[in-house]
């Protein structure tokens, strides 16, 4: 790196981490202190317990490979962590306001085992319990684009990413989707498609349905998108459908994870009812393919989404029992195994009486999905097989990513990390819980 400050002086040796005090349910935190864009990375670690509710936001990210690695201050301690996560830091940093964040490789001790293990079971709880997870992508020179994106006179590279904003995509219409690239830059373009497919639309709607339109460098885009590492992790999954919310950043742009879904769910539902013959009909086969992809890899979370399954059997519970009603006790049974069954029923019933439709609430899917029935994958053993084309760089972490997504365990209690195991001991451990 060509500019280095004078004021982060190196500190010999690693930082070192204190020990934790699990029972506490402490947990580390990182301080990203601000900076100017080239400015090194400067963070601090504090120790909070989750029992105290600290306010901290959440990464989800992809470790990179771990040969190309850039410096980061720890304390003044210089870390290598890899170019992805080190381009993110950057990113999300401010220029005035630090930022808190959680963040597996600096705030767990990598180093030690049985630090690890408790930290990785209480992932579930950091998830949850954070304001917010930050899904970053990466950067747009990391991965997939080439160098005519470099310098680009749209390109905006020296501040954090700008958030995604409806009324400024409106105004660019969706009439040309090529001319966005051109003016607005790749990452915005694939941004573009999916906030239109958020929108509902019947296929025939959409221009680039049509023969003819030029569309070819925003399929491109989202093409680009899906093909990102962050989307084969098998820990993201958790990371994405925990957090209250969450915001996907990607280079210069930011956009919320509800929009992906919501375009998601309503790609599927056209094409699975009423849009069948416009999606037949749809001359170009690529396009087809790479909106198949999307579709299918951002509704693989909605499988898992607990939230959203309590949300909408909340919403029926609501719809038929409206607060006050005799309804209280219903409602407190419709969770755990009968679910499906109650939904079952509920489902008739809701039919019949008024929509639960409401429009107007962009991104909330109060419409009554196609796939209420099918119900969520609970144990272990479904999420795993579900899953098993995640990959992990610790292949203990295929069974771990997903342990805090489990809501069924045979033995009804959770099984509990340990890294000091070998991967054949965690995968017995895992076989022998589920
Ligand atoms: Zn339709």
């Amino acid at each position: 790196m060509s500019c280095t400050e004078s004021g982060s002086s190196d500190q010999a040796g690693p930082y070192p981490y204190q020990v934790l005090d699990a029972e506490q349910r402490q947990i580390r935190v990182l301080t990203l202190l601000p900076g100017n864009w080239h400015d090194p990375i400067s963070c601090e670690l504090e120790v909070v317990s989750l029992n105290d509710d600290p306010a901290y936001f959440a990464l989800s990210y992809v470790w990179g490979d771990p040969k190309v690695t850039l410096p980061i201050f720890l304390h003044k301690h210089t870390l290598q962590v890899t170019s992805n996560l080190e381009n993110a830091l950057r990113r999300l940093r401010g220029p005035t306001k630090p930022i808190v964040i959680w963040i597996d490789a600096l705030c767990i001790n990598q180093e030690d085992d049985v630090e690890k293990g408790s930290q990785v079971a209480a992932m579930g709880d950091i998830y949850e319990k954070c304001m917010l997870c930050l899904i970053w992508l990466g950067d747009r020179f990391s991965q997939g684009f080439d160098d005519t994106f470099r310098g680009h006179p749209c390109a905006i590279d020296d501040m954090p990413p700008l958030p995604w904003n409806s009324d400024k995509a409106m105004n660019h219409g969706e009439s040309n989707f090529d001319e966005l690239i051109t003016g607005m830059g790749e990452i915005w373009a694939a941004f573009m498609m999916v906030y239109t497919l958020s929108k509902g639309k019947h296929i025939y709607e959409y221009s680039w349905a049509s023969p003819g339109v030029e569309a070819d460098g925003a399929f491109g885009a989202l093409r680009t998108l899906i093909m990102l590492r962050w989307w084969s992790r098998a820990w993201v999954i958790q990371e994405t459908v925990l957090p209250p919310q969450a915001v996907v950043v990607w280079g210069s742009f930011q956009a919320p994870w509800a929009m992906f879904a919501a375009a998601a769910r309503n790609f599927n539902q056209h094409v699975n009812s009423g849009c069948i013959t416009s999606w037949v009909h749809m001359s170009n086969g690529l396009h087809k393919t790479i909106l198949s992809l999307f579709a299918g890899v951002v509704s693989e979370f909605d499988r898992v989404d607990r939230k959203r399954h309590g949300r909408l059997v909340k919403a029926i519970a609501e719809a038929l029992f409206p607060t006050g009603s005799a309804g209280e006790t219903s409602r407190t049974d419709l969770t755990g195994s009968g679910l499906s069954a109650h939904l079952n029923e509920l489902r008739l019933e809701a039919l019949r009486r008024a929509p639960l439709t409401q429009k107007g609430l962009l991104w909330e899917d109060q419409e009554l999905p196609a796939d209420i029935l099918e119900r969520p994958l609970s144990t272990l053993t479904e999420l795993l097989w579900a899953f098993r084309n995640r990959d992990a760089t610790n292949p203990r972490d295929k069974v771990y990513a997903l342990r805090s997504l489990v809501s069924d365990w045979h033995n009804g209690h959770a099984l509990i990390p340990d890294y000091r195991l070998s991967v054949r001991g965690v995968w017995t451990q895992a076989l022998q819980e589920s």
